[in-house]
């Protein structure tokens, strides 16, 4: 077996660090949202490169585009010189991002360095040190980005110290609210927490932002109440603090907007973007408002390798890709359609706690009897899929991740879903 040889392989020359597997599964092609693996086997993909493919895998569009820009020319040195594409998707990008205020765009190569970027261009702009992010939030694994995240202490363990100035506090999770509060009457005591801070250790005018995800991806896919995150912006607003919004994981029309800031009506004054930015290739993006952007002098924030012409021009088709095929809005309508059969499924089925969607971010809960999280019943069913042809992973220990490419057809759908449905049914037996 090829898949195996592969693995054999790289458990020899490829470190640990960067990998929890959940199956012996070596990809080697793909189309759209189907993977091959190395022995040629087909599998319907549910998991989109951690949502790095909301084109789905080499969509003809974006390989011609990466083609025919590889043949021209593959890199200009952003620090020396300058290239049209990587000027033309800045210019899109501030079409598209919300807020109609001037903006400037700053290059990077993945969503960990644009969260450190983030950091530098809040605390420069500011001239403030302290960053707010959230409990059991991921946002990266450079230092600066894992400062900003509380997710898992194996990140942590024997590398610190972090950098200073963080501080976590919960994310509003109302299903775990640790108050109990009741969605009607909720006084939003997890805000009132940032509000004590400020009045006991934490001098708001210290505070150069707040970072967080609109939808918490790695957290269980969480979406925060409206009222939450309004009120959390408008603590912003009152201190002068920036409001970052990390949208690495939910951005590029995943949610069914282009960006899921835009659910609850906010203008961010920097937005963090790469995965799908690119379709994969390696590119990240940071758009802020241009007074923050032209608070960081040469070289503040600048990899050689950003900005690349290839992956810019990827991400140019993969914009147009979204438009013209109309993907933000079938991320919405192929959203409801699953959760609503995974709501018939729960009927029968009561391994299946908690649906939390936006679009087409999915994060389904396996409960045990008494409500608690079945991590174990979770990997199981995760592997059993795999063996039956899906690839599916999960997260917060509990919470099948359900992201499939936003080009992922009806019957593909489907196809997974029964999947997961018999994985249910191989479970209980
Ligand atoms: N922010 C969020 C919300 C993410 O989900 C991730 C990756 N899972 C990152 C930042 C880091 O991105 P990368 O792995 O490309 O560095």
């Amino acid at each position: 077996q090829k898949s195996l040889a592969v693995v054999a392989r790289d458990e020899k020359a490829i470190s640990p660090s960067s990998r929890s597997p959940y199956y012996p599964f070596a990809a080697a092609s793909g189309a759209g949202a189907l993977l091959k693996d190395a022995d040629g086997n087909e599998y319907i993909d549910f998991s989109a490169g951690a949502a790095s493919l909301n084109t789905g895998t080499c969509h003809p569009r974006i390989v011609a585009a990466i083609k025919e820009q590889a043949e021209k020319l593959l890199c200009y040195t952003i620090g020396y010189m300058y290239e049209e594409s990587s000027v033309e998707l800045a210019e899109k990008l501030i079409s598209i991002t919300p807020g109609d205020f001037p903006k400037k765009v700053a290059y990077g190569l993945s969503g960990s360095d644009a969260i450190d970027g983030a950091i530098k261009f809040a605390r420069k702009y500011t001239g403030r040190s302290e960053i707010i992010t959230f409990q059991t939030a991921y946002h990266g694994c450079t230092y600066g980005a894992l400062s900003a995240s509380a997710i898992c202490l194996n990140m942590r363990r024997g590398i610190g110290p972090m950098l200073s100035g963080f501080h976590h506090f919960p994310y509003p999770h109302c299903s775990r609210c640790p108050w109990k509060e009741e969605p009607a009457t909720c006084s939003l005591a997890c805000l009132k927490e940032i509000k004590k801070a400020f009045s006991l250790y934490l001098p708001p005018e210290e505070v150069a932002a707040v970072i967080i995800e609109p939808v918490g991806g790695d957290i269980g896919i969480v979406v925060p109440p409206a009222r939450y995150v309004r009120a959390l912006a408008e603590l912003c607003r009152e201190h002068g603090i920036l409001f970052v919004s990390d949208e690495v994981q939910q951005g590029m029309g995943r949610t069914g907007k282009w960006f899921a800031i835009e659910h609850f009506g906010i203008e961010p004054d920097i937005i963090a973007v790469s995965k799908s930015l690119a379709s994969g290739m390696p590119l990240s993006a940071l758009i802020m408002r241009s007074e923050i952007a032209d608070s960081l002098k040469d070289p503040g924030h600048c990899f050689t390798l950003a900005a690349n012409a290839v992956c810019c021009k990827a991400a140019l088709a993969t914009i147009e890709v979204i438009e013209d095929e109309r993907l933000i809005e079938r991320s919405t309508k192929l959203g409801r359609n699953i959760c609503s059969r995974l709501n018939a499924m729960k009927r029968e089925n009561p391994l299946l706690g908690e649906t939390r969607s936006l679009g087409l971010t999915i994060g389904q809960e396996i409960i045990k009897a008494d409500g608690g999280p079945d991590r174990d019943a979770c990997a199981k069913i995760c592997y059993r899929c795999w063996e039956k042809g899906l690839i599916l992973t999960f997260l917060s220990d509990n919470v099948l991740r359900i992201q499939p490419p936003l080009v992922i057809s009806d019957q593909e759908a489907e196809k997974g879903l029964k999947i997961i449905e018999e994985s249910l049914e191989d479970y209980k037996n």
